[in-house]
């Protein structure tokens, strides 16, 4: 479900609300019985009007995915924040949670590479393996401090204002070409116009009639052209705008990462670090951070662990 929620939103495809799809979305979606032509009426369910989308069986056999005991405890809370984002820098695996408890008994939560759980845990070649999951978060938090000072937060104002203006370069060029596909149109509905008066004044010889009758067919050829590569050009358009970053946007999200952060509202992150970040790449002393918001990754260095440095 998070990777159909990740294409989806890779597509750059929105929900109804037009906001990036998360995985309980997509869950919700395929437990519906419309799909299969049915509705769901105050807790009943009754053959709706519609078409079914899906086939009963295909339904149910989802449906008996999601009830399976493993799927359940896969998709238990944890007060994990990374958990849909966290990838293994060395291995490029996804990182999961995980816990096990310590020898006074205490339960110890961690990020496991997902490489080191499978069959072949000894051939696998991470190094990364596994990160204490409270240490990691701090460290990650300490990152974004990093990431709001002004010798890192410049650069990348000035890369955004350098892409911003090469997106406003590529608009205006093609806003220049509508507007010449546009003043064509207008062109062409006058010429056609003139010919249709000629047309009902009476005044030509059949031949001649023939003739403007032909010239006219050629226009509305062109005006069908026009229109299509217009139509091409307004989605091009709004592609371009679409790419448009506002810097202070990604500002504002960085400061509410650090606020809920400071508030120790963890519920608040688990919610908003996806749809603020794309993937958190883990290296030995470096993140790749990849925000929704920006097109390029951020690199920032992993302060160390403070148990170590003590
Ligand atoms: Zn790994």
């Amino acid at each position: 479900m998070t990777s159909v929620a990740r294409f989806l939103n890779d597509s750059r495809l929105r929900n109804r609300k037009d906001q990036p799809w998360v995985d309980t979305q997509i869950q919700s979606m395929l437990e519906i019985p419309v799909y299969i032509g049915q509705i769901r009426w105050k807790d009943e369910v009754y053959p709706g009007m519609h078409l079914p989308l899906v086939s009963k069986t295909t339904f149910e056999e989802v449906q008996s995915i999601f009830a399976n005991a493993e799927f359940k405890k896969k998709s238990s809370r944890t007060t994990a924040l990374f958990q849909k984002i966290l990838i293994c820098g060395e291995c490029h695996s996804g990182m999961t949670t995980s816990f096990s408890y310590n020898r006074s008994k205490t339960r110890y939560e961690y990020y496991r590479c997902v490489s080191t759980t499978k069959a072949e845990v000894e051939t696998s070649t991470c190094s990364l393996k596994y990160r204490p999951q409270i240490t990691l978060e701090t460290q990650f938090f300490q990152s974004l401090h990093h990431l709001c000072r002004s010798e890192t937060l410049n650069p990348i104002k000035a890369k955004l204002t350098t892409h911003n203006r090469h997106i406003t370069d590529q608009l205006q060029i093609i806003q220049s070409q509508a507007t010449a596909c546009d003043s064509q149109l207008a062109d062409i509905k006058v010429q056609r116009s003139k010919y249709l008066d000629a047309l009902i004044m009476n005044d030509f010889l059949s031949e001649e009639r023939q003739l403007i009758r032909t010239q006219i067919q050629t226009l509305e050829t062109e005006s069908r052209q026009l229109q299509s590569q217009l139509s091409h050009f307004r989605l091009e358009i709004s592609q371009l705008e679409e790419r448009h970053v506002h810097f202070d946007q990604f500002k504002s999200q960085i400061i509410q990462l650090l606020d809920l952060h400071q508030q120790q509202n963890a519920a608040q992150l688990q919610y908003f670090l996806p749809r603020i970040i794309n993937t958190l790449t883990l290296f030995i002393n470096q993140w790749t951070i990849q925000f929704h918001l920006l097109p390029w990754p951020i690199d920032l260095p992993i302060s160390p662990d403070p148990r170590n440095s003590q």
